[in-house]
C-alpha cells in the first residue's frame, strides 16, 4: 500500500492539536518562587507597579544641566554651580544663568528641565560655553515614562524570561507566583533495550530515548521521573502506567506505539485509560497514542528515535505549554531555497532534517541533512532545521522554496 493509500485514516497534526486543547486544562496550581528560581516559569499572577519608573527624572547623557529659558542667543555662557552624580543628586536649585555637570541616571536638578552632552561645550573653568541650535527638552529620561505607578508591569500568563527578571528587580518585586511544575514521569519499553554500561548481547541496542527525553525535558517548568526500561510484557507496562499515573500529571512512553505483536501501548491504554488518538500523518512519528490514565495525560510516543525527538517537539511540546497556560504555541516557520532534491509521497506531513544557512544578502538556504531514516540518529545530529513539507507534497526539484523551522536561533 503506498503511503496515499491509508494515509486517509491518519489524523493531521492540526487535528491532533485542536484535539489536545480541547482535553487539557491548564494547571491552576500556584507557588511563590524567588528572582534566582524564576527564569522560564510562567506566571500565574500578574504583577503591578508599585512605584513610577523612573521614580525621578534623571539624565540620559553625561554633560550639563540647564534651563532652556537660558537659549536667547546662541551661542551663549552659563557657569557651572554644582554636580549632580548618579546616586548622589546635586541638592540646590538653578537660578537664570546657571548649569550643573551632571551624569548618565542622576537626577535632574530642580530648576533645569534640558541636559546638553558634554562633547557639545567647551568648558573655561566654571564657565560652560553652549554652541549653536541647543534643542531644549533634550536627554531627560521622565517620570513613569517606561511605566506608570500602578500599570501592569507583566501580565500573567507569561513565561519570564531575562528581561522580565530586569524588569521585576527594577520595581523592587523580589519574588512572583508562578505555575507549580508539571509532574512528568517517562519510560522505555523494549525487550531489545539494554542500559549503557551492559555488554550488548546478540540483537540487543542500547536505550537512546530516555537520554533525548531527559534532555528534551529539561526545562525549569517540569519535574521529571526516570522509571526506566520496560519489558515487552503487558502485564509489567500495566502496572508501571497505573503507578505513575497516580503522582504524575503526563506520563510519556516510548516504543510499543504500533501494531507489532510486541506492540502494547494502545491496547493497554484502552483498557485502563481512554484513547482520544492514536495514528498521526505526519512523518516521522506515525504511531502516537494520546489518551488519558485516571487525571494522568499519557503520550506513546514511536520507539524510533527520531520519531521520538520530532513527536515530543511537534505534539507533545504543545499539550505541555498548554498545560502550563501558554497559548502562544506557534513554531517560527519561514521560506527558504532548497538546494537539494528532497523524496516524498503525498500522504502525510513531514518533518525532514535540514541544515539552514543565511546568505550574505539575508536569503535562507536550505539542504538535506542527508538520510531521512527515523533511525539515523546522525544526519539529524548535522541538522540545525525542519523542513515542514505539507501532506500534499509530492518531490521537491532543487531550487525551490520550501518552509522551514530552525532548531535554535543560532544557526
Ligand atoms: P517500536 O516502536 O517499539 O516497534 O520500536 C521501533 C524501533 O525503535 C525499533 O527499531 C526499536 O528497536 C527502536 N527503539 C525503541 N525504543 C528505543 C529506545 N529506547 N532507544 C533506541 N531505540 C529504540
Ligand atoms: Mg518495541
Amino acid at each position: 500500500m503506498t503511503d496515499q493509500c491509508y494515509s486517509h485514516s491518519l489524523i493531521s497534526i492540526n487535528e491532533a492539536l485542536e484535539n489536545i486543547r480541547a482535553a487539557l486544562s491548564p494547571i491552576k496550581d500556584e507557588e511563590t518562587v524567588n528572582l534566582h528560581q524564576a527564569l522560564d516559569r510562567v506566571l500565574a499572577r500578574s504583577c503591578i507597579a508599585p512605584f513610577n519608573l523612573p521614580a525621578f527624572p534623571n539624565s540620559s547623557m553625561d554633560g550639563y544641566a540647564f534651563n532652556s529659558a537660558d537659549i536667547k542667543n546662541t551661542p551663549f555662557t552659563l557657569e557651572q554651580v554644582g554636580i549632580s552624580w548618579a546616586g548622589r543628586p546635586f541638592s540646590g536649585e538653578l537660578s537664570a544663568g546657571q548649569c550643573v555637570r551632571i551624569f548618565t541616571g542622576a537626577v535632574i536638578p530642580s530648576g533645569a528641565d534640558s541636559v546638553i552632552m558634554q562633547e557639545q561645550i567647551h568648558c573655561s573653568e566654571h564657565a560652560i560655553h553652549f554652541p549653536e541650535n541647543v534643542r531644549a527638552k533634550q536627554n531627560i529620561r521622565y517620570i513613569g515614562e517606561d511605566v506608570r505607578q500602578d500599570d501592569c508591569l507583566l501580565a500573567a500568563p507569561k513565561q519570564l524570561s531575562a528581561i522580565d527578571l530586569g524588569l521585576l528587580a527594577s520595581a523592587g518585586i523580589y519574588e512572583v507566583r508562578v505555575i507549580r511544575k508539571i509532574r512528568i514521569a517517562f519510560f522505555s519499553t523494549g525487550d531489545e533495550l539494554s542500559a549503557i554500561g551492559m555488554p550488548l548481547v546478540a540483537g540487543q541496542i542500547y536505550d537512546s530515548n530516555r537520554y533525548t527525553l531527559t534532555a528534551l525535558l529539561n526545562n525549569p517548568c517540569y519535574t521529571i521521573t526516570d522509571l526506566g526500561v520496560i519489558r515487552d510484557d503487558k502485564a509489567s507496562i500495566h502496572t508501571c502506567l497505573l503507578a505513575a499515573a497516580k503522582s504524575n500529571d503526563v506520563i510519556i512512553s516510548t516504543g510499543g506505539a504500533s501494531v507489532g505483536d510486541a506492540d502494547f501501548i494502545k491496547e493497554i491504554l484502552d483498557d485502563i485509560g481512554q484513547v482520544n488518538f492514536w495514528k498521526l500523518a505526519i512523518k516521522p512519528g506515525k504511531p502516537l497514542a494520546f489518551g488519558r490514565i485516571q487525571d494522568c495525560h499519557f503520550f506513546g510516543l514511536p520507539g524510533n528515535p527520531i520519531s521520538v525527538i520530532a513527536t515530543f517537539q511537534q505534539v507533545v511540546t504543545h499539550a505541555l505549554r498548554q498545560l502550563m497556560g501558554l497559548n502562544n504555541n506557534a513554531p517560527l516557520r519561514f521560506k527558504a531555497v532548497c538546494h537539494s532534491q528532497l523524496r516524498k509521497q503525498a500522504g502525510r506531513q513531514e518533518f525532514q532534517r535540514g541544515i539552514l544557512s543565511q546568505a550574505e544578502n539575508g536569503a535562507f538556504e536550505v539542504i538535506s541533512a542527508g538520510k531521512q531514516g527515523s533511525n539515523i540518529l546522525s544526519a539529524s545530529s548535522r541538522a540545525n532545521c525542519y523542513i515542514v513539507l505539507t501532506r500534499e507534497q509530492t518531490n521537491v526539484e532543487a531550487g525551490t522554496e520550501v518552509l522551514v523551522e530552525p532548531f535554535s536561533l543560532f544557526l
